[in-house]
């Protein structure tokens, strides 16, 4: 019994100030992708939305780096975005953006319709504001020195350095980043939903009502409502986005995670004129492809606007993963250590399945994940070549040979064990793929579908028909044997096809080409069928499927991602994360100023990590006469084994802070050499304590 009629499928939108990399690609696009295939598959009634977020701070940081509006950035973009993922096969019903007019009447409306039902409380409250350029300033527009590794450009919600969540007021002396201005406090005024309103709601929908969902995206919501629900301005000061549709809010437009999920509906107005079956109706199953750091937003913020705003679905579940590395260190499209997927579409023409098949292998389902160039090759070599491509080029191959290049009848007087197991084999393995794709278990199911293939190369190999035709004295009997064979071989083929659509379409249409079937086949029904290739059909020569990926393009690759690094720490032309702008050179200071500081040289003896705080390791540093707990944002760097026993420069006179409930006693002084942190200590061993001026 079918609890739901029609489907509604979304994928994060992605913000239109950069190229999608392939770690996007993994985490929510593939995804999302594959699970929308399967459904049309199984001929469901599914819709699948897409676009480009084209609001938001990083979209007017990045105009204003480029000196160009914000709109030539969106524009640039989303073209380049849209055609990435049209080339990757990532099959959306509609790609639209959030600067359309459909999206901004409807996010209006939604506002407006929120607003009339007494939904937002109206607060006022202090914020930076830039004297200069006359304007209140985002967080993300103010820079400082970061109170935990003491990096002097981070930013007013965070600094890129350790990681650390950060607020403006915690910033060390804080700087305008538009005209290095010290920005002052300024009252304005804005809307706020009260989210604690929902939570009991939100208990009971998400918490009690979906415990089937994934273990990281269910921990992330639940430690959200354990800590507490705040009111959240859905309002800010900028004059780039959905202008706020109340008389008395010039200047003031929507926060960009109100407008943007708002997007998935009027992308979906767009594309039908029955959008309201798909949002309003409760046999709608909803469900968000999300990469991790969406999880909040797509989970509890825009559930509790579609409930307070009322008559909308909400999401069944949320299927978010986690982040993808790349050889072994995270993405950072601000240092350009990503692969491209424009890029990659143009080194690998016609290859995007194998793209496809190494990012569905190594999704980062439920930790995150590493993609090596190296990895690409072997699972390309090894398993798409070797397995997957190998069983139907030998299929094809032996039925061109020995059966005249026509599909061989199956004689059942002549069946034996082998057949039946294969048989069988390809019933359960229909089973296990279908659980799977049901269940968001993208890898489960492409492994399962590979292990078909796999089964088949068996049964070839213990069925040698190229031995039964080498002896003519049989000849006339083993012909039967030989038959049966490359038939099962070929509905297997077929069967593969099928299987295989999901996540290899370009390869399942292939392979439909070779077998002069119609797409049509591919629909899930058929899957398991033994009679999807007809007896005395003739067939087209075998194309190969996949070639090998040579040493060399590794190679180059690799070179390609380490000579992009350090391009972009020259050159700087990031997309999104924006770093933060040139540090200008510091003011001149007096010797006076300089003598403040008490710098000594100390010896790590203990390191560790502080509890829940993936950045922060807990130093004690032996200063000879004294010893200090120090608190360092160092965590991503250094494993805490390999730091005991080094010497380190502390600036031994800063007032000491408090970090999660830890006092740290001091700062250590780091050198930043592209990304990269490393000690300043004395170039030979000194004793601990020694002072340094
Ligand atoms: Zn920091």
């Amino acid at each position: 019994m079918a609890k739901f009629n029609r489907y509604l499928i979304t994928a994060a939108l992605p913000y239109a100030n950069g190229p999608v990399h392939i770690g996007h690609l993994a985490g929510c696009y593939l995804p999302a992708d594959i699970y929308v295939r399967y459904l049309r598959a199984k001929k469901a009634d599914v819709k699948f939305i897409g676009g480009t977020d084209e609001h938001g701070v990083p979209i007017t940081i990045k105009a204003m780096q480029e000196n160009v509006t914000p709109q030539d950035i969106v524009d640039k973009y989303y073209k380049i975005i849209n055609e990435s993922f049209a080339e990757m096969g990532i099959s959306f019903d509609i790609f639209s953006r959030t600067s359309r007019q459909v999206h901004h009447e409807t996010a209006a409306a939604f506002f407006l319709k929120m607003y009339n039902d007494g939904r937002f409380e109206e607060k006022e409250s202090e914020q930076y504001f830039d004297e200069v350029k006359q304007m209140f300033l985002a967080d993300r527009y103010i820079v400082g020195t970061c109170p935990v590794c003491g990096n002097d450009r981070a930013y007013g919600d965070q600094c890129e350095r350790c990681g650390t969540s950060l607020s403006p007021e915690e910033l060390i002396n804080p700087r305008s980043a538009l005209s290095d201005a010290v920005p002052v406090k300024k009252k304005t005024k804005h809307w706020y939903m009260p989210l604690q309103d929902y939570e009991p709601w939100l208990r009971e929908w998400l918490l009690e009502g979906h415990k089937e969902w994934k273990n990281n995206v269910y921990g992330q919501c639940k430690s959200w409502l354990d800590n507490g629900l705040q009111s959240r301005a859905m309002t800010r000061d900028s004059n780039w986005g959905i202008k706020v549709p109340l008389p008395d809010a010039e200047g003031k437009v929507l926060y960009v995670w109100f407008d943007a999920p708002i997007g998935y509906i009027s992308a979906t107005k767009e594309l039908t004129p029955n959008w309201a079956d798909y949002w309003c109706k409760d046999d709608t199953k909803l469900v968000h492809f999300i990469g991790k750091d969406n999880i909040v937003f797509h989970c509890i913020i825009f559930p509790a606007m579609l409930k307070a705003h009322g008559g909308f679905v909400v999401p069944e579940n949320v299927p978010a993963n986690e982040f993808l590395n790349i050889e072994g260190e995270k993405v950072s499209t601000s240092r350009n250590w990503a692969v491209w997927v424009h890029e990659y579409v143009k080194d690998f023409p016609d290859q995007q399945d194998v793209l496809r098949y190494v990012l569905c292998s190594t999704a980062p389902e439920t930790k995150d994940n590493d993609f090596t160039w190296k990895d690409f090759q072997d699972r390309n070599n090894n398993e798409l070549v070797a397995i997957f491509g190998n069983f139907i080029n030998r299929t094809m191959v032996l039925m061109h040979k020995l059966c005249n290049g026509k599909v061989p009848a199956f004689h059942a007087d002549v069946k034996d064990a082998k057949d039946d197991a294969l048989m069988n084999a390809l019933q359960e393995a229909k089973q296990k793929i279908e659980d799977a794709l049901e269940n968001f278990r993208f890898r489960d199911a492409l492994q399962e579908m590979m292990n078909t293939a796999r089964e088949g190369n068996r049964y070839l190999q213990e069925k040698q028909p190229w031995i039964l035709a080498k002896t003519p004295e049989l000849q006339a009997e083993n012909q039967k044997l030989i038959d049966n064979c490359l038939h099962l071989c070929l509905q297997l083929t077929a069967n593969l096809a099928i299987f295989s659509n999901p996540f290899l379409p370009f390869t399942a249409k292939k392979i439909c080409h070779m077998l002069k079937v119609v797409d049509r086949m591919l629909e899930w029904e058929n899957a398991g069928s033994l009679k999807l290739v007809s007896v005395g059909y003739s067939l087209r020569p075998p194309e190969l499927l996949f070639k090998k990926v040579e040493d060399e393009q590794v190679k180059a690759q690799v070179d390609k991602l380490h000579a992009g690094l350090k391009k972009s720490a020259a050159v700087t032309t990031p997309a999104t994360p924006p770093p933060a702008p040139a540090a200008p050179p510091k003011a001149e200071i007096q010797f006076d100023d300089f003598a403040k500081l008490d710098l000594r040289v100390g010896t790590i003896i203990q390191a560790e990590k502080v509890e829940k705080a993936d950045k922060l390791l807990k130093l004690l540093v032996d200063l000879g006469t004294e010893k200090r707990t120090v608190v360092s944002g160092i965590a991503m760097h250094f494993k805490p084994e390999d730091i005991v026993g080094k010497q380190v420069t502390l600036v031994a006179n800063l007032a000491p802070r408090k970090m999660r409930g830890i006092e740290s006693q001091g700062m250590i002084l780091m050198a930043e050499d592209n990304g990269k942190l490393v000690f300043v200590n004395p170039a030979e061993m000194v004793s601990p304590g020694s002072g340094v001026s």
